[in-house]
């Protein structure tokens, strides 16, 4: 076993439905000896794939947090085989205070792994996922959205693979979840990743990983929590997991490569001009910057860098520079 402080309620060793709290100790003026709960669901039924699904690795993404409290309500041991490890707070410090990293000590959970045994609690949640649960599972499923300040259309993010069957097994998943879009990564991955991502601790496990950007804005879209709430449901028939569920018939994906984020390059309101899934060209003017402290001064504008189609978007008017603005990304075939 390796040296992590958390503890485990749920024995995941077990076969059957448990729900309980992972222990994070904690020692705080609060409270001495206390821990901080991190729920944890396993639904464990005979030999099959075992699968790890994630939300709520940043606390403002709301989309999964929902579809996997859903699922493990929904699911009941008979209606799996195999074994489903859900986490639908990851870093739960960030998710009760409903911000993208931990109030306790600022970690970013996607930006920690391997994370550190004897570290801060984001630190050892990373450590506990790259050396205990992700090891033990042979598929894992990420689910993100665009938090407090981006926007995504529902997209599936993955990997292209680094042999022919892992990315067959990738393009099943992508299939099986039948998002709208999918933001296929061109480079990374693999067993030497350095990535400090959960899909990185993934990848260094050899574990098949995807992630998903669900909608985002500090908000819930019951549209795309349908969405997510079927593709889970998908995947796992899709594993041989769910035996008993009927899939509809599939959407389509369409296969998106990121060419990069837009920036702004003033302080102010932003305006925007594009939407998401609208075509951009370089230089084109895709909004404005407006300082009203300075009514007659011109609107400072915001051109793209990149040719290709609105990604993802910020929706929070108020702009400092640096902040990104929109991603743009262009269809897999045209690249
Ligand atoms: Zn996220």
């Amino acid at each position: 076993m390796p040296d992590n402080p958390i503890t485990s309620e749920v024995d995941l060793d077990a076969s059957g439905k448990q729900t309980g709290f992972l222990r994070l100790p904690h020692s705080t003026h609060q409270s001495a000896y206390g821990w901080i709960p991190i729920p944890v669901v396993s639904i464990r039924n005979g030999d099959g794939p075992v699968v790890l699904m994630l939300a709520g690795v940043h606390g403002d993404e709301y989309e999964g947090q929902i579809a996997l409290s859903s699922l493990a309500r929904d699911l009941a041991l008979d209606d799996i085989t195999g074994q489903l490890i859900i986490l639908p707070m990851t870093n739960a410090p960030a998710a009760r205070a409903a911000t993208r990293t931990s109030p306790i000590d600022g970690g970013n959970l996607n930006r920690t792994f391997p994370g550190d045994p004897h570290g801060t609690p984001t630190q050892v949640i990373a450590h506990f996922l790259e050396t205990v649960l992700i090891p033990r599972a042979h598929v894992m499923v990420d689910l993100h959205s665009g938090g407090s300040s981006l926007f995504y259309p529902p997209t599936l993010l993955r990997g292209k693979g680094h042999t022919p069957e892992e990315t067959a097994q990738l393009l099943s998943l992508q299939t099986a979840f039948d998002l709208p879009y999918a933001w296929v990564f061109t480079s990374g991955g693999g067993r030497a990743s350095t990535a400090r991502t959960a899909m990185g601790a993934a990848n260094r496990n050899g574990v098949i990983s995807v992630m998903a950007e669900l909608g985002g804005a500090g908000a819930v879209s019951q549209d795309i929590l349908s969405r997510t709430e079927r593709g889970l449901k998908r995947i796992l028939h899709g594993l041989g997991m769910l035996p008993g569920y009927s899939p509809d018939a599939a959407h389509g994906t369409r296969e998106l490569h990121a060419q990069g984020s837009v920036y702004a390059r003033d302080a102010g309101i932003f305006e925007p001009f594009k939407d998401i899934g609208e075509p951009v060209d370089v230089g084109e003017s895709m909004g404005a910057i407006h300082d009203p402290l300075k009514p007659c001064r011109m609107p400072t504008p915001v051109p793209s860098p990149y040719s290709g189609i609105v990604l993802a978007k910020r929706p929070p008017a108020r702009v400092e520079i640096g902040d990104a603005v929109y991603q743009i990304a262009r269809d897999a075939r045209d690249v």
